[in-house]
């Protein structure tokens, strides 16, 4: 009796793993052609100072809505890009959208704020990043001030060489964020040998349980350490009142989060700016 459950416990394993295959080459079958029929859209999320409530920045962050699949989300596919390379394409275009928005916005003498985008850990193997980044700031004179890149936590616990990435992305003019910090890898001395702007706190450690505010004192000291490194700090996924009451009370003057706006479409996001 035991064998047989075991057994259908294994064909059910297989089919789900098999659907989930089924479902990575559904996607890698479209993906090309979504590009080129522009299935790809940037969404943007501001950042506010919570102080005054102003919007000082805003994340730009993909969607995809398929002709034959709808929405998909980008938890599913960014990770399937990841293993095939294509991330590095999709990252590309993402930043040409969001500078095609910020050059039509200074040359109509709106206003803008700094942008910044996810960059896949996969771009650090490619030789030519930083040309290929240049070429495309220069392309639409894009003031450095409005760019910043996010580099995933995860980045700086995976690679050796990342110290000397990031001094040439620094000098090269790049606003750097740490997404995702105190996900997983944190490392203190990622904080000790290099020069990053920002730290973003990632959402998962505001929104743990906190019964015995062990949370709240990590958080506190990453907040008292980012003033102390002249970081700038900012927490994402802020969803409650009450949690942005607890970050202005510690020092952390930014956020992002469902409280003050969800990712939005350029349009909408525009406006909202205006
Ligand atoms: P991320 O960079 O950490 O982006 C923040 C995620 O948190 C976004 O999810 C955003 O919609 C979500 N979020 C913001 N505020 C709240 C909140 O108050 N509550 C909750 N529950 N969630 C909130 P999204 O847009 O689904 O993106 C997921 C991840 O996919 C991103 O996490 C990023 O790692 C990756 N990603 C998105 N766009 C790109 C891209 O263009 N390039 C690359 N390489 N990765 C991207
Ligand atoms: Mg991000
Ligand atoms: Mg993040
Ligand atoms: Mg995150």
């Amino acid at each position: 009796k035991a064998a047989k459950r075991g057994n259908a416990h294994l064909c059910y394993f297989n089919e789900e793993m098999e659907q989930q295959l089924l479902r990575e080459k559904t996607i890698e079958d479209c993906m090309g052609g979504a590009l080129a029929l522009g299935e790809f859209q940037v969404y943007y999320q501001p950042k506010y100072c919570m102080a005054d409530n102003e919007i000082v920045g805003a994340e730009a962050l993909v969607r995809w809505q398929n002709k034959d699949y709808g929405f998909m989300s980008p938890a599913e596919f960014i990770p399937i890009f990841e293993k095939n390379g294509f991330i590095v394409e999709l990252d590309f275009y993402v930043m040409e959208q969001v500078y095609k928005m910020l050059q039509g916005r200074l040359e109509r003498g709106e206003k803008t704020v700094r942008i910044s985008i996810n960059q896949s850990r996969l771009h650090f193997a490619q030789k030519n990043y930083i040309e290929r980044l240049n070429e495309l700031r220069d392309k639409y004179g894009i003031p450095r001030e409005l760019i910043e890149l996010e580099l995933t936590e995860s980045i700086f616990a995976h690679m050796k060489d990342i110290s000397e990435m990031v001094d040439k992305l620094k000098a090269n003019g790049y606003y750097l964020s740490v997404d995702d910090f105190g996900a997983g890898y944190s490392s203190l001395n990622m904080l000790k040998e290099i020069s990053i702007d920002t730290l973003k706190i990632d959402k998962d450690f505001l929104s743990g349980e906190d019964k015995s505010g062990r949370y709240q004192k990590v958080i506190q000291k990453v907040v008292e350490l980012a003033n102390d490194l002249n970081m700038d700090i900012i927490c994402e996924g802020v969803e409650r009142e009450e949690q942005a009451e607890f970050l202005q009370s510690i020092g952390c003057m930014y956020a992002q989060g469902y409280l003050y706006a969800k990712p939005m479409a350029e349009d909408d996001f525009l406006q909202l700016l205006t």
